[in-house]
């Protein structure tokens, strides 16, 4: 039987590179190599060179999907890609230029790979395993929302051979305080849903087009929409004071350096750089702060593209949102439940959430959440301890806690902006990386420069 190897279907979500960890374990494979041969030697390719059969093709042979299928539910690519100059009209996954799917097939989006250990081990519950989700892989993306806590990321080399959870005692943890900031933070939520949005397309939005659909935005709002010198405001400003900075320091450390009203072209540039003036990332932090949800900048920049550009749209609600008097109403009169509010209004899930952390309006129903209300009313209502309502809810300190923050967005966000505004712009510094979530804590915004390439 020599050449066939064991397939196991992809999990839902499931990362390229751990679904290829994961066949190289279910076959007894250790190197790369040796298995990337094994598997062309399996879809009857035996003789093609990987440059002729990139590793993404192979395994989306292996898991029975189109190229293009694979790319879109297993790579990141529909994020590194999400707006690009290079070849826009190419669908993610695409074979169409082999050179191209060799180089851009099977990547992570940023330095290492992250994942929650209690989604790891509710995994294991449903599947059987724990395994590299692809959807919290986007740069920036440093807490688990379902579970009120940072995410975990190891930065070996092959980490992704094994299981997330046989990381857990060596991997690293990004700090609370960075994941609260971020979790708190309103615009590094657009930013993070503006990232999704994007990546539900089937290709990239053209860098052209995004940029004149954000410079257009920029210009109303009356920021500085060329390269030259001027008196009206900056974007690169405005990203500082409105992204935590530590935060800001994991997705774009320049911005940390630059001294208020100096023209930072990486992203200043997104407002008027014909090729695109740096990674996809600072067209989405753009985005993320220049509209005042997430939903109207993922409207404009798929709408307008698509009217420039005719092809298949992407499904979105046409319905307007409904005001927050009325989801106030519905989510009272269901007990806090979510899915029948959204229900009720017909709101994308996407949507639905944005509007429950704008009104502060955690999720109280649903398993593992019937002590929620219990535990709020006897904080909130009946005048008791942390500790005690706690108890009556059956929840410890810590998850009380974090459950009430979810219901002050307005204090957070406020308290974020005095905090952004008190910080001190530092010197500039070239050639900076981006730091990973551990270095951004350790190192502080001052020492950031010291982290060279
Ligand atoms: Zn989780």
């Amino acid at each position: 039987m020599s050449g066939m190897l064991v397939r196991p279907c992809p999990l839902p979500e499931e990362l390229d590179l751990g679904y290829l960890g994961r066949l190289m374990r279910a076959n007894g494979y250790h190197s790369k190599n040796e298995f990337a041969k094994a598997m062309a030697m399996h879809v009857g390719m035996p003789s093609r060179q990987q440059r002729e059969l990139p590793v993404a093709q192979l395994l989306a042979m292996m898991a029975d999907q189109t190229a293009e299928e694979f790319a879109q539910k297993h790579t990141t690519q529909p994020f590194r890609r999400a707006i690009t100059h290079y070849y826009p009209e190419l669908m993610h996954g695409s074979l169409e230029r082999l050179s191209f799917a060799f180089k851009s097939g099977v990547k992570t989006a940023r330095d290492g790979l992250y994942f929650c250990p209690e989604c790891a081990e509710e995994d294991v519950d449903r599947h059987g395993v724990s395994y590299w989700r692809r959807n919290i892989q986007i740069p920036g993306q440093v807490w688990c929302a379902s579970h009120g806590a940072p995410l975990f990321y190891i930065l070996a080399k092959g980490g992704s051979e094994q299981t997330p959870l046989s990381h857990l005692d060596t991997a690293e943890r990004v700090s609370l305080s960075l994941g609260r900031a971020a979790a708190n933070n309103a615009a590094v939520g657009r930013y993070l849903e503006v990232a999704a949005g994007l990546a539900e397309r089937p290709k990239p939005l053209d860098v052209r087009i995004a940029s004149a659909i954000l410079k257009s935005q920029a210009r109303s709002l009356g920021f500085r929409t060329h390269g030259g010198k001027g008196s009206s405001p900056l974007l690169s400003d405005f990203m500082v004071q409105s992204f935590p900075r530590e935060w800001l320091g994991t997705i774009c450390p320049d911005l940390l350096n630059k001294p208020v009203g100096r023209h930072l072209n990486k992203v200043d540039g997104v407002l008027h750089l014909e090729r695109g003036a740096s990674g996809a990332w600072n067209y989405l932090l753009a985005a993320a702060v220049l509209f005042p949800t997430s939903e109207a900048a993922l409207n404009s920049l798929t709408e307008q593209s698509e009217s420039n550009r005719p092809e298949p749209r992407v499904k979105r609600s046409s319905t307007s949102a409904p005001e927050d008097w009325r989801i106030l109403r519905a989510y009272a009169g269901s007990y806090g439940d979510h899915s029948n509010v959204r229900h009720q209004f017909k709101l994308p899930r996407r949507t639905a959430e944005y509007h429950f952390k704008k009104l502060g309006l955690p999720s109280l129903s649903g398993a593992n959440k019937s002590g929620r209300r219990q535990a709020l009313s006897a904080l909130l209502l009946e005048g008791k301890s942390l500790a005690e309502s706690a108890q009556l809810g059956n929840m410890t300190d810590s998850e009380l806690l974090a459950l009430f923050r979810e219901c002050c967005p307005n204090m957070v966000s406020v308290l974020q902006e005095m905090a952004n505004s008190e910080a001190v712009p530092q010197k500039v510094g070239r050639g900076m990386r981006a730091v990973t979530p551990g270095e951004a804590e350790h190192v502080g915004r001052s020492e950031a420069m010291a982290i060279l390439d």
